[in-house]
């Protein structure tokens, strides 16, 4: 049995992670994105996974090192 730690629960944030599905959805030029939070489907991992985690992927515990992987920096 591991425990996991929790990464700092800190109360101080605003906004917190809640699954809210996407729509809306705007198709322009052939993309579909979006009209809640902007978010365009493209056919790429941090996309689709941002398609999958809802309206509010940017507050996503995992959001940060997605972005990592995906920014190549
Ligand atoms: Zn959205």
């Amino acid at each position: 049995m591991t425990k996991r730690q929790s990464a700092s629960q800190s109360s101080g944030t605003t906004e917190e992670y809640k699954f809210v599905e996407h729509g809306p959805w705007i198709t322009t030029g052939g993309k579909q994105w979006c009209f809640s939070c902007g978010h365009v489907a493209l056919n790429n991992d941090i996309s689709r996974w941002a398609t999958k985690v809802g309206c509010y992927f940017r507050e996503h515990p995992s959001f940060k090192s997605k972005l990592k992987k995906a920014g190549g920096k």
